[in-house]
């Protein structure tokens, strides 16, 4: 790996640019960026589904994974996520 560069060869310029990893602070920018977008996709998706009546707590304890696909097959048996 060159030392001016991280492994997505941007161009690093100081020892201070580069994290233990060898990325340097845009590689780090853009990670933390697309975790942020993964996050707020996922809470889309869980919105969605809790709109069509899926539950994935109750009082903040969270639902077991099997009932969570039973009220899934519920919902979809019933139409909830016919997109026509
Ligand atoms: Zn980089």
């Amino acid at each position: 790996m060159p030392v001016n560069q991280c492994p997505q060869g941007h161009e690093i310029r100081t020892s201070a640019d580069r994290d233990n990893g060898g990325y340097c602070r845009r590689c780090r920018s853009e990670r933390e960026k697309r975790q942020r977008i993964g996050k707020s996709a996922a809470w889309t998706v869980v919105r969605a589904f809790e709109s069509a009546g899926v539950q994935f707590q109750h009082d903040g304890v969270p639902v077991e994974p099997a009932e969570v696909v039973r009220q899934l097959t519920e919902a979809y048996a019933s139409g909830a996520f016919d997109t026509h």
